[in-house]
C-alpha cells in the first residue's frame, strides 16, 4: 500500500512478544513479581552495567535519579534545550533549577564548552541526551563533571542500542535512564529503566519507586513479618510484571531492531543529501548511532515557505515527519518560573526553526523509505525559491 501513513516511529511486537505477556497473566504475579528483577537483570548484562532498576517511565526514571543523587532546593543541573522536556521537568520536581546549555549546531548534542561556562557554586550536575540516538562528547562532559565534583547523568531515552568508541550506551556516564515508550528502542507500553555502577544509588532508587518502603514484599514474606519503615518518602513509581515480561522479550531483540534502524539511515544518508536544500545531521566519529531519530534540517533561504509548511504538505503526503522538540526554555512553564527567553540558547532556537524528523522504526520497509525519500524530494523542489 503506497499511500498509507508512515509515522515518524512506531513499536515492533510480534507473536513472541505477546505470548511473553500472555504467560504472565495466567501467573501468580501481575505488578511486582520475578520478571521485573529478571528484566533488571537482563538489561543490566546487555549494557555492561552491575546494576539496572526498572521503573514505571522515563520521566520517573530521571526524577528517581535526581533524588537519589540528592538533588534538592538550591541546586542546580545543566541540561541541554533540545530534548523532550522531562530531562529538565524532572530537575523541577525536585525543587532544582534546570541551567540550559545550548548545543552544537552540527549534532544538536549538548556543546561541553558551553556546559563549563555555566558550571556555578550551586551546579550539582550535569544531565546529558543522546539527541536523535547519537551519544554525546562524554571525554569532554566526564573532564568538566571530575574536575568540579558534579554528577554526569547520561538521559539515553533514544540511545539503547548504540555506542560510543565500542563501550555501549549505559556504560557511558555514572548514570543513564531509558524509556520504553512506544517510539523508543524497545517498548513496554510505559516503561523505564536506570542503570549505575553504584549499589547504594540503586537501592536507593529501588526504595524510591515504592513509597520509600525499605523491604519490599517478598522480603517481609520471608521474614514473616508485617512490619515496613519508609526511611525517605518515595512515590508509586513501579513497573509490573506484564511489561518486564515484554521488555525481556523486545531485549531479545534490540540487536535486530538497532540493525535494521542503522539500514534506514543508512539509505537515508545515500538519498538525502542530494536533495537541494536538506541537511542531515552530522555523526562524529566513533558513534555507533541508535538511529531513535532521523533529523534533516532545512536550508530555509532556498525555500518560498518555511517549515510548517513543509511539515503540513509532507504530513499531507502520508509522510509522519515530526519536529524534536520546541526548546525546552521557550515553554511558557519555563519563561515564568525561571525567566528563560528567546536568546538564551541561539544554535537550539535556530535549529529549531529548520529541523524535521523522518520516519525510522524497525517495521519500516525499503519501499517505505524511498517513498519518504522520494516524497521529501518532490517536496523540496515544489516549494524551492525562483
Ligand atoms: C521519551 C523521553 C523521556 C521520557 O520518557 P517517558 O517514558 O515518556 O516518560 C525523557 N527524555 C527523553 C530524551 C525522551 O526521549
Amino acid at each position: 500500500m503506497s499511500d498509507k501513513f508512515i509515522p515518524y516511529g512506531r513499536q515492533t511486537i510480534g507473536e513472541d512478544d505477546i505470548a511473553a505477556v500472555a504467560e504472565v497473566l495466567r501467573s501468580d504475579w501481575l505488578t511486582t513479581g520475578p520478571k521485573v528483577e529478571e528484566f533488571e537483570k537482563a538489561f543490566a548484562a546487555k549494557v555492561g552495567m552491575p546494576h539496572a532498576v526498572a521503573i514505571s517511565n522515563g520521566t520517573t526514571a530521571l526524577h528517581a535519579a535526581y533524588a537519589a543523587l540528592g538533588v534538592g532546593p538550591g541546586d542546580e543541573v545543566i541540561v541541554p534545550p533540545m530534548t523532550f522536556a522531562a530531562t529538565a521537568n524532572a530537575v523541577v520536581y525536585c525543587g532544582a533549577k534546570p541551567v540550559f546549555a545550548d548545543v552544537d549546531p552540527d549534532t544538536l548534542l549538548l556543546d561541553p564548552a558551553r556546559v563549563a561556562s555555566l558550571v556555578s557554586s550551586k551546579t550539582k550536575g550535569i544531565a546529558a541526551v543522546d539527541y536523535a540516538g547519537q551519544p554525546c562528547d562524554y571525554k569532554a562532559l566526564k573532564k568538566i563533571a571530575t574536575a568540579h565534583k558534579l554528577f554526569l547523568l547520561d538521559d539515553a531515552c533514544h540511545a539503547l542500542g548504540g555506542s560510543l568508541d565500542g563501550a555501549p550506551v549505559g556504560s557511558l556516564a555514572d548514570l543513564s535512564t531509558f524509556s520504553f515508550h512506544p517510539v523508543k528502542p524497545i517498548t513496554t507500553g510505559e516503561g523505564g529503566m536506570i542503570v549505575t555502577h553504584d549499589a547504594d544509588l540503586a537501592a536507593r532508587m529501588k526504595t524510591f519507586r515504592n513509597h520509600g518502603i525499605t523491604a519490599d514484599f517478598r522480603t517481609r514474606e520471608k521474614l514473616g513479618s508485617w512490619f515496613y519503615e519508609i526511611d525517605a518518602l518515595g512515590y508509586n513509581f513501579r513497573i509490573c510484571d506484564m511489561q518486564c515480561a515484554l521488555g525481556l522479550s523486545q531485549l531479545k531483540k534490540l540487536d535486530a531492531f538497532t540493525a535494521r534502524r542503522r539500514e534506514i539511515a543508512k539509505l537515508y544518508d545515500r538519498r538525502i543529501p542530494a536533495i537541494p536544500g536538506l541537511k542531515p545531521l552530522n555523526v562524529r566519529p566513533g558513534v555507533g548511532h541508535a538511529y531513535h531519530l532521523y533529523v534533516v534540517r532545512l536550508d530555509l533561504e532556498q525555500m518560498k515557505v518555511g517549515r510548517a509548511e513543509v511539515f503540513k504538505l509532507l504530513r499531507d503526503a502520508g509522510i509522519g515527519v515530526n519536529v524534536h522538540y520546541v526548546p525546552v526554555h521557550l515553554h511558557p512553564f519555563y519563561r515564568r518560573t525561571f525567566g528563560t527567553q528567546e536568546g538564551l540558547c541561539p544554535v537550539a532556537e535556530a535549529a529549531y526553526q529548520r529541523i524535521l524528523s523522518l520516519p525510522v522504526f524497525p517495521g519500516m520497509t525499503d519501499s517505505d523509505a524511498e517513498r519518504v525519500v522520494e516524497t521529501v524530494g518532490n517536496c523540496m523542489a515544489s516549494l524551492r525559491k525562483g
